[in-house]
């Protein structure tokens, strides 16, 4: 990334020409590291090309595409030369910026710059500047512009309260990207200002990328603290950039006209009284850049003196970007864009030139500005296609043994079903906006009728509500809305729709959360579907039998729309044992295998495929004695599955009269229901920050203590361990402001996030003391790591149960990160319990994220290493008297089960599904047995021999 500091700033240089400027750049820039000696000639032959002048005094140095290997890293250096070296033409340079970039990072220099290539007399400023910090203040320029154009006015939103209309403010900001996500939840702790006339004001610096203004009026008469509002601003505050129009506001109101904005009916109206970026009503045309290094300096200069030759005003813009339209006669502004390939520019040109500008504009883009271009592919919803990996991969032959990472147990036997996303080709612009408006309607239609078939013939519950979420989705008429708006412009339907659905998606997955990234993955589900519809493109048809579906990855709601009676098993190319997919996959009790390969997605429909859930195989084509003992054992499997089932109720011995309790994992308080009728012999862990995230706002302790209570009463006397909120890091809650994190599973999460928040955290605990009524609750805490940690959180908990007594209470840690593990002698002390979540100890301890697409394989819970701490900590709670129970995905691993008895853990706590097997497994085992399995398993090296021992008992 190029940024500018005092580090690379050399003062006081000279040169007496061009040549030994570039000599003397060239020079440092090899002195320090950033490219080989023959970056030089790189330099020269750019200049050869064409002068790197840029204006006011400076010239950006860089290498051609050819000299582009000899950049080791990315970097700039800057020279003053306060007596100017003349770069040709007469052009006089005070500050050459040497740049070593390996692709087109001075794009993103150059945007850095356009702010300072505004001011006059830029040159002799940075010939008279007289330190580093002097000329980097020079470059930063004027402050930034307030934001204030069309797409930040919101009039007549449907609000039912000053909250929501509060969210939809920070929402046009931040689709603006002027604030980070989060910014809602930061005006809903500010105090608003009411301005009279109906009017509101907030404003906050927190989360603000670039300032900016919003103004939303309700769509019905609200009240807000007693007074009337009509219309409520949000800043995006950042410097002084809204002086000037808190001062006109501040005008307005004086001379009593403030109504005049709480009743505009128009975004121009309202502009106008505020003087922000009227909408030029402009004709204007749009075309995709196809340049390969952007509009760089050099294009940009030829697109500026076209225009200069008409005489009125024309501007550009970035379709999607954030930024509003430029002049395009500013070679600085032209910059400023940082426009990439690919990316679609309008131009707008006053209406007496506009005739004859655009399409010499046009032209001239579409011929390349000088520089030879590559047409751009058909515009196409990318994803990795068959045509890509057939190139280097071929399908695995017939009789391949394959292996891959076991996501579900079971074995499923059946021909393949490969889905792979099919490119579809679609225009760009559209037949006239009525007509593009009818074929959309008509494929939102027929796609809700599809759907409507889907839910009506969806069995379970879970599955419905994905199906009830997309239609609501259909139907949202902020969708629908901004569709309209680039109808008008003359997109087809398709690009239109498209390019909402992909706005949106991105947004839910800038949230950072996975529960809303999957919202993404629905929301280009749907976005797809419509797409398809309109294009007339078929989906191949299912096969009749129960198949295996291949795919590259499954997304959540992809698994869950699965119908089990039809799909026999999932492979995917893609994916890790711990993703969410192959969570859904396990209670929907279809045998999956994931990342198998890129190579899957070739085989040819129909071909029979065997898949052992289990061990991680897959047999192609496999031939019939193989075929033979497969359904022998499935047989077996379902036999003894039935078996299981039936004894789920009865406690888990070992053969040797040794107990072991198995408990449930949920993360909704109904969940208690069927978890029980599963067996459960308690809940081993309620992820409450599940039951957060089903709330749109923070559940106040009342609404807490219902759920809670819910679980308990559910429960019937059986103990309930419950986890304090586990979000931050990698799931934010919405609500909750929390700045971005570069390694978020590093960060703040788990107990160090509510320990900051001690309110949030107080809250909770009393909600969970005030719902037992002497019913057997243990709570833990999540992600400590220190033993600091584990006592405040006792501390404050023991300090409200005095207040709130509770008769049979037991506190605990969860085991997750490895110094817990390792300090459990210490801990064991203290604490009543451990409970080992062996998702996030695996990851901490090998190093590898558990949802990484191609690691997460290796992530195995049973590696030597993360058995090791279990010891640990097993031996330091037994020692103490203590219990340690286990409630990662490892628990339900019919492979782990007798290593982990073998440990000495207490209790299992697995997903409702798994409970009769991992029973049943249990009672298979004699203790003495697993103890004997345990001990080699901690003495070998790696997960694979520790599974080989566990297969040879
Ligand atoms: C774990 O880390 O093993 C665990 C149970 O917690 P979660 O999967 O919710 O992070
Ligand atoms: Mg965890």
């Amino acid at each position: 990334m190029l940024e500018l500091t005092v580090e690379q700033i050399s003062m006081g240089q000279s040169a007496v020409d061009k040549p030994a400027a570039l000599q003397l750049l060239a020079n440092h820039l090899v002195a320090d590291g950033l490219v080989a000696d023959g970056y030089l000639a790189g330099l020269q032959a750019r200049e050869a090309q064409g002068s790197t002048f840029l204006g006011q005094g400076i010239a950006i140095p860089h290498g051609t595409p050819e000299t582009r290997d000899q950049v080791f890293a990315t970097g700039v250096r800057l020279m003053q030369f306060p007596d100017g070296v003349d770069w040709g033409d007469g052009q006089i340079v005070y500050l050459a910026i040497g740049i070593a970039a390996k692709s087109d990072e001075h794009l993103r220099l150059l945007q850095l710059l356009t702010r300072a290539l505004g001011e006059t007399d830029l040159g002799q400023a940075l010939r008279r500047a007289s330190s580093p910090e002097a000329l980097l203040k020079l470059l930063q320029g004027a402050p930034q512009e307030l934001a204030l154009d069309a797409q930040m006015i919101g009039l007549g939103v449907s609000a039912d309260d000053f909250e929501e209309l509060v969210w939809r403010g920070a929402r046009l900001l931040r689709q603006a990207d002027c604030v980070s996500n989060g910014f809602a939840g930061v005006l809903q702790q500010v105090e608003a200002l009411p301005l009279g006339d109906g009017l509101w004001w907030l404003h906050s610096e927190q989360t603000v990328k670039r300032p900016g203004l919003a103004f939303v009026t309700p769509d019905k008469p609200m009240r807000y603290l007693g007074q009337p509002l009509s219309g409520l601003f949000c800043l995006a505050s950042l410097g002084e950039a809204h002086q000037a129009l808190l001062e006109r506001l501040c005008a307005l109101l004086i001379e009593g006209r403030g109504h005049e904005l709480g009743r505009a009916t128009s975004s121009r109206k309202v502009l106008e009284v505020l003087g922000g970026e009227l909408p030029a009503d402009w004709p204007s045309a749009r075309i995709a850049l196809a340049n390969a290094h952007g509009l760089h300096a050099r294009p940009a200069k030829i697109l500026a003196q076209l225009a200069k030759s008409f005489d009125g005003e024309i501007r550009v813009r970035i379709v999607d970007g954030q930024d509003s339209a430029v002049s395009v006669k500013s070679l600085s502004k032209l910059l400023s864009l940082g426009a990439r390939r690919g990316q679609v520019l309008e131009i707008i040109a006053e209406p007496s030139i506009a005739a004859d500008a655009l399409p010499a504009l046009l032209a001239a883009i579409e011929e390349g500005l000088g520089e030879e271009v590559e047409p751009l592919p058909a515009v196409s919803q990318q994803r990795e296609v068959i045509a890509d990996i057939a190139e280097v991969l071929s399908a695995p032959a017939s009789g391949s043994l394959l292996q891959a990472i076991p996501a579900a147990p079971g074995i499923a036997i059946g021909p393949a079903h490969i889905q792979v996303q099919q490119t579809i080709d679609y225009p760009l612009r559209g037949e006239s906006a009525a007509i593009e408006r009818e074929r959309l309607k008509n494929a939102l239609a027929d796609v809700r009728q599809d759907i409507q078939g889907l839910i009506e013939r969806s069995k379970a519950k879970a599955i419905r509500e994905i199906f009830i979420t997309h239609q609501e989705m259909l139907d949202d008429p902020e969708l629908t809305d901004e569709v309209d708006t680039r109808l008008k412009q003359g997109e087809s339907a398709e690009a239109a729709w498209m390019a909402v659905i992909e706005a949106a998606a991105k947004q839910q997955e800038s949230l950072q959360d996975a529960l809303l990234a999957e919202r993404a993955a629905d929301l280009r589900d749907i976005g797809r579907r419509v797409l398809a519809q309109l294009c007339g493109v078929q989906t191949p048809a299912e096969p009749e039998q129960p198949y295996i579906l291949v795919m590259d990855e499954v997304g959540p709601s992809d698994v869950a729309r699965l119908d089990p009676a039809r799909v026999a098993g999932i492979l995917t190319a893609r994916g890790g044992a711990t993703a969410h997919s192959a969570i859904v996959a396990r209670a929907l009790g279809i045998p999956a295998l994931v990342g198998a390969g890129a190579a899957v997605l070739l085989l040819n429909p129909g071909t029979p495929l065997l898949l052992d859930g289990q061990r991680g195989r897959l047999h192609v084509d496999a031939d019939a004695a193989t075929l033979q003992r497969a359904s022998e054992e499935r047989d077996t499997r379902e036999q003894r599955l039935k078996a299981a089932a039936e004894q789920r109720h009865q406690p888990a011995h070992t053969t040797d009269g040794h107990a072991v309790e198995v408990f449930a994992n949920i993360g909704e308080s109904a969940g208690v229901i069927s978890a029980v009728e599963q067996g459960a012999e308690g809940i081993g862990l309620l992820r409450t920050e599940l039951i957060f995230m089903a709330h749109p706002q923070a559940p106040d302790e009342a609404t807490q203590e219902a759920e809670y209570r819910r679980v308990l009463d559910g429960l019937a006397g059986r103990p309930l361990v419950v986890r304090t909120l586990d979000v931050g890091g990698d799931k934010p809650l919405p609500y909750w402001p929390i700045a971005k994190e570069e390694n978020p599973f590093l960060g703040v999460r788990g107990i160090r996030l509510t320990l900051q928040r001690p309110q949030i955290m107080e809250a909770q605990l009393r909600a969970l003391l005030r719902s037992a009524d002497n019913r057997p609750l243990r709570i833990m805490f999540p992600m400590v790591g220190s033993v600091d940690e584990w006592r405040q959180a006792r501390d404050m908990t023991e300090r409200l149960r005095l207040e709130i007594p509770v008769a049979d209470l037991q506190l605990g840690i969860m085991i997750e990160v490895p110094s817990a593990a390792l300090l459990a002698p210490v801990l064991a002390k203290e604490v009543d319990f451990f409970s080992v979540g062996t998702n996030d100890l695996t990851q901490y301890t090998l190093a590898i994220d558990r949802g990484h697409p191609t690691l997460s394989a290796q992530a195995d819970g049973l590696h030597p290493a993360v058995l090791q701490l279990i010891d640990i900590t097993v031996r330091a709670a037994h020692a103490h008297g203590k219990w340690v129970g286990v409630c990662g995905e490892l628990a339900a691993d019919p492979l782990a089960v007798p290593v982990l008895v073998g440990l000495g853990v207490d209790e299992l706590s697995v997903s409702g599904r798994s409970i009769a097997e991992v029973k049943a497994r249990i009672r298979e085992l004699s203790l003495t047995q697993t103890q004997t399995l345990a001990q080699q398993a901690l003495a070998v090296g790696s997960a694979n021999e520790v599974r080989a021992l566990v297969e040879a008992l």
